[in-house]
Order: C-alpha cells, then sequence, then structure tokens
C-alpha cells in the first residue's frame, strides 16, 4: 500500500455497494488500513445476518456504517440517502463506489430475454439509479470543496474489459452488454456533471479471484483492490469520463 499511503486519501466520505465478499468486503478492509483513513464509510450488503466478516470490520471502527441494501430494489434508494445523509449531518458524499454487480456468462445459445433483463438491472440500471439517488450529497460534496488540490467528488463504477467493445471475441451476452451499458452511463454522468464538479469513471479491477472471478484469476483480491485504490487515489479532471485497468492504463471502448 506505499503508493497509496505516499499521498494523502482524497476522499472523506464514501459509500460502496456490495460488502458482502469480494472485492467489496476487500475495498472496506482497506479503506480501514490508510494511513489517513476515510471518515465515514458507508458499505451496504444484502443482508447484515450473512455478512460476518464484514460485521467484524464494524466492531471498533466508528467510521464504519454499515447498511443493507440490495440494488435490486430500487424503491429503497431515498431512504438510504435519507440514512447517509443523517449521519453525514451536513457533509456531502466525496465518493459513490458502485461495486455490486452479477455475471452470467450465457452464450449465443444459452442467452435468454429473462436473463439479459436481470443482468442489466443489476449491472446497469441499479448503479444509475443509486447515483441519480446520491446527486444531492455528491453535488453538496462538491460544492464545499475549498479549493483544496487534493478534494474531489467521484463517481466510480466498476466494470471489465469484457465490456470493451474494441475488444470483443464474442459470447457472455448479458454481461458483457450490461457492462457495456454501465460505460455509457459513466460517459454520459461524466458529461452531464462536469458544471457541478462531480466526476465519473469505469474501472475494470482485472480477473481477479474472486466467486465471481474464480481460482483461475491473475490478481488477488488484496493486489486488485491495492492497485484500484493507487489510482481512485490519484483521480482527477483529466481522467473525468474514462475508462482504465487496475494499473491506471486507458481502455478501449
Ligand atoms: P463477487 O461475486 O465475489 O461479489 C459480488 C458482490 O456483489 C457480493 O457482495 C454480492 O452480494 C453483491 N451483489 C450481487 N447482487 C447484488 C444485489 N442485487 N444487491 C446488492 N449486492 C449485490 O464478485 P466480485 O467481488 O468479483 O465483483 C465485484 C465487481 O467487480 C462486480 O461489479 C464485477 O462485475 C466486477 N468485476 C469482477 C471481476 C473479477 O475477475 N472478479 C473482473 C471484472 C469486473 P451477496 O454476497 O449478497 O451475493
Amino acid at each position: 500500500m506505499a503508493a497509496v499511503s505516499s499521498r494523502p486519501w482524497p476522499f472523506k466520505t464514501i459509500f460502496i455497494t456490495g460488502c458482502n465478499r469480494g472485492i467489496g468486503l476487500e475495498f472496506v478492509k482497506q479503506f480501514l488500513s490508510l494511513s489517513n483513513p476515510p471518515e465515514h464509510i458507508f458499505a451496504t450488503c444484502r443482508s447484515l445476518e450473512r455478512a460476518s466478516e464484514l460485521k467484524s470490520l464494524s466492531e471498533g471502527s466508528s467510521n464504519l456504517h454499515l447498511l443493507e441494501l440490495d440494488v435490486n430494489e430500487i424503491e429503497t434508494f431515498n431512504q438510504v440517502v435519507s440514512e447517509v445523509d443523517r449521519k453525514l449531518e451536513g457533509r456531502g458524499l466525496d465518493l459513490l463506489l458502485n461495486n455490486a454487480g452479477i455475471v452470467d456468462r450465457s452464450t449465443l445459445d444459452q442467452v435468454t430475454a429473462e436473463g439479459m433483463m436481470n443482468v442489466y438491472k443489476t449491472n446497469t440500471v441499479a448503479p444509475l439509479m443509486l447515483t441519480k439517488a446520491f446527486l444531492p450529497l455528491l453535488r453538496r460534496a462538491a460544492s464545499q470543496r475549498n479549493n483544496e488540490d487534493s478534494a474531489k467528488t467521484f463517481i466510480v463504477n466498476i466494470s471489465t474489459i469484457l465490456a470493451s467493445i474494441a475488444e470483443n471475441t464474442g459470447t457472455m451476452y448479458p454481461y458483457r452488454t450490461s457492462k457495456a451499458a454501465l460505460n455509457m452511463v459513466t460517459k454520459s454522468l461524466s458529461a452531464d456533471l462536469t458544471s457541478d464538479g462531480v466526476m465519473a469513471v469505469a474501472l475494470h479491477p482485472g480477473w481477479v479471484k474472486t466467486d465471481m472471478g474464480g481460482q483461475g484469476g491473475n490478481l488477488t483480491v488484496k493486489e486488485s483492490v491495492e492497485a484500484l485504490l493507487t489510482v481512485i487515489g490519484s483521480l482527477d479532471e483529466s481522467k473525468n469520463g474514462g475508462f482504465f485497468d487496475f494499473s491506471g492504463k486507458a481502455l478501449p471502448w
């Protein structure tokens, strides 16, 4: 984590989805171990009852707030935002990290309309609608900045190289298309929110050894998130609207 701790971590208030396991859980662990940890980390999972590792992280960490959120339950988003707003006591949200996602690798023979729509809802519609719900808090964070170089407001959408149309070698219809659409959402957000001082990027975490990535992945979850923290920690205006991998390399759309 040397690369991360060598510069001050710029995001003081963070909201992240899908923290029960995998990349989301590791993000929470590494946020907590930063040399200047965020003042408020809102980590969400579908069921606190099943999130024993996440719950154990919150013991003794007063800056970690756990909330239940199923991202498919879009009608609950405003209530979650209200809870976050109450805890923030007038501050804004610096970083919204849309991490929760599902995979469906169906081939052309296997793909169904229902499969396409399920994945689209979780991977594309939910991050967009959650972002919409958080806009007042994101805009507030941007408006409260006092020209500090290190301060910024970002939406980070966890995408994948499999979303790249230029690199597409076929199959995996639901997953590829849902994340390609998420990339489009990211680009649109970056354009629409520029005047508010809110920026957006799509990041590919690498092929990571998680339940989703499987044991064949190239990176451990620790390696992936360490690298992502370096990329996220150094985001600035020049990156707004971009698609990058865990090493910070720009990826082809
Ligand atoms: P995992 O399958 O290990 O974890 C997925 C997480 O998303 C879990 O916490 C899961 O919650 C949560 N989740 C799924 N559906 C919902 C929902 N409806 N509401 C709330 N939470 C939900 O995946 P990874 O950690 O590997 O993936 C994290 C992100 O990284 C995903 O967006 C994925 O597409 C992306 N990614 C992963 C790669 C990899 O190689 N692993 C490569 C490229 C991108 P629960 O535990 O309750 O099921």
